[in-house]
């Protein structure tokens, strides 16, 4: 098979789109891949899906030995069909996570598709590296690690997979999953589309594998399995601290409270539109996505203006009052996080304002809150698009409070400002894995911004946009007094 290359990925993009335009949702989009694009029975076996995590286990060892004997052309050949195969299934998969779900926007979830198929790191990301001087040579290469067991949320289930599977496998490994038992039917049909084009494309099958009934319990024994050298967690303070006593390396992906701060030197009108996009993006569920905007004073009311312009509903005092009984099952105290309802977690703005008699199309993606600092809005990752927009007097109240809100996750914070010093101090004071100035969060997972992307940002673990090399064991050799050959 030919090589992806930058003008296939366009040209796979605007098919989908096309396909998309012409599709009424909910309508089966045409496949190459999959004759069956309504999810299938609960339970169905086969192409990568085992009834118990031994079975999953023991087929993904067979594997990933055979797989680690090929060269990086299979490599490079099989992480090309998945890309392809990926993109032609974005919306088709897109559409089987909204239904299973009922968590984000369909089309943003083909966008996160998208952007996974395309900017995760294949295994170019194992360039060696080669050091050499009067004593000799050294160079280092990545190698396997062997199985990974991978756990992934409800909120992200197929970019998840997608991402966390092209990552372990350019590296030359095998992935076994324990997917959210809510999106168990989806994340499987997706990992048996990955087979299908993994044994297509020339590879093993069983490549990648998981159970068909995932549970608390099966994750628990797929963390303590001898044969799992690595974990890769994603999700929420539970299972990143489960996964810490497995007793072996586990690169954990756990959860945010991401601050944004605008200051007065600002586009204020430009961090309105951004911050609208970025906070409704897949309705807020992403842990990247900005949770809390903290603004100077002086520039707030234009802000929430600009927010407002954009499509955002802005909440009356007396509407905020009757929201929060809705959103939250209890408030905490202040500066403290509160318990959410998860009853309007990832549903639209429309449906969350209904419950207070507030009527709006969907086409307003965001409701924005004016709230005190104290707020526990500002303080709590509640996954929803309903978004807190709170004043300071001045930048460095600024910062103080959005590391505050943050909770020291070391996650992803921003600032929207034109002043150098401003965004550096944040930026340090922050520590966090992914920092962005002047742009929208997803900015920093490569969607309309720089950079490779991940769905698995391990700032726990401290291994930050996880990709290839996150998955592999440098090894060294070293030539004593010979091959430098300058
Ligand atoms: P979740 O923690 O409820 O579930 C995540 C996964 O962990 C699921 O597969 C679940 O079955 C499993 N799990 C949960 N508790 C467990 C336990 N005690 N033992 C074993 N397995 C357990 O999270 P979710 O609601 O699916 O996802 C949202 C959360 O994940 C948010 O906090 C979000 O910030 C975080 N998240 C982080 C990243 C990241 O890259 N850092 C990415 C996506 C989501």
């Amino acid at each position: 098979m030919k090589e992806l290359t930058q003008a296939d990925i366009e040209d796979i993009i605007s098919r989908v789109q096309v396909r998309l335009s012409g599709v009424p949702e909910g309508a089966a989009p045409a496949s190459t891949l999959v004759a069956q694009t309504e999810l299938q029975t609960d339970g169905e076996l086969g192409d990568g899906i085992f009834a118990t995590i031994d079975e999953a286990v023991a087929a993904a060892r067979v594997a990933q030995s055979s797989y680690a004997t090929e060269g990086l052309k299979t490599r490079h050949r099989i992480v090309d069909a998945i890309r392809r195969a990926m993109l032609d299934e974005a919306d088709n998969l897109a559409r089987l996570a909204h239904t299973e779900t009922g968590l984000g926007r369909y089309e943003d979830k083909i966008k996160k598709n998208i952007l996974v198929a395309t900017k995760t790191p294949g295994p170019e990301d194992l360039e060696p590296v080669a050091v050499t001087g009067d004593d000799g040579m050294a160079v280092t290469e990545w190698a396997p690690v062997g199985l990974v067991g991978a756990i992934t949320p409800t909120t992200n289930p197929t970019s998840t997979i997608i991402n966390n599977s092209i990552s372990i496998l350019s590296a030359g490994n095998a992935a076994v999953f324990n997917v959210h038992p809510n999106a168990k039917r989806t994340s499987a049909e997706n990992i048996r589309i990955l087979n299908r084009v993994i044994t297509q494309a020339g590879g093993p099958p069983n490549l990648i594998t998981a159970v068909a009934t995932p549970t608390l319990d099966s994750a628990k024994a797929l963390m303590v399995h001898p044969d799992v050298r690595v974990l890769l967690v994603t999700g929420g303070p539970g299972v990143v601290k489960e996964a810490l006593q497995a007793g072996k390396r586990a690169v954990t992906a756990g959860p945010g409270n991401p601050p944004v701060v605008v200051d007065e030197t600002a586009d204020i009108e430009k961090a309105g539109q951004a911050i609208v996009a970025g906070a409704s993006f897949d309705n807020n569920v992403i842990c990247t996505d900005e949770k809390e905007a903290i603004v100077i004073d002086a520039v707030a009311d234009r802000l929430l203006k600009a927010m407002a312009d954009s499509g955002a509903y802005l909440l009356k005092q007396h509407e905020l009052a009757r929201l929060e009984r809705v959103i939250f099952r209890e408030m905490g105290p202040p500066n403290k996080p509160g318990s959410i309802n998860p009853a309007f977690i990832g549903k639209n703005a429309s449906v969350i304002l209904k419950e207070i008699g507030v009527a709006v199309d969907d086409s307003v993606r965001l409701v924005v809150a004016d709230v005190p600092n104290d707020h526990n809005l500002v303080w709590t990752e509640q996954m929803m698009p309903v978004f807190p927009v709170t004043r300071v007097r001045d930048v460095s109240t600024a910062i103080d409070l959005a590391v505050r809100a943050e909770h020291g996750f070391r996650h992803t914070a921003g600032i929207h400002s034109t002043n150098v010093d401003a965004i550096t101090r944040m930026a340090r004071a922050m520590n966090c894995s992914i920092f962005v100035a002047n742009g929208p969060f997803f900015s920093g997972l490569g969607q309309g911004g720089e950079g490779y992307s991940s769905f698995s940002i391990a700032s726990p673990s401290g291994d930050g946009l996880t990709r290839p090399r996150t998955f592999s064991r440098p090894r060294r050799v070293s030539v004593v007094g010979a091959l430098r050959i300058v």
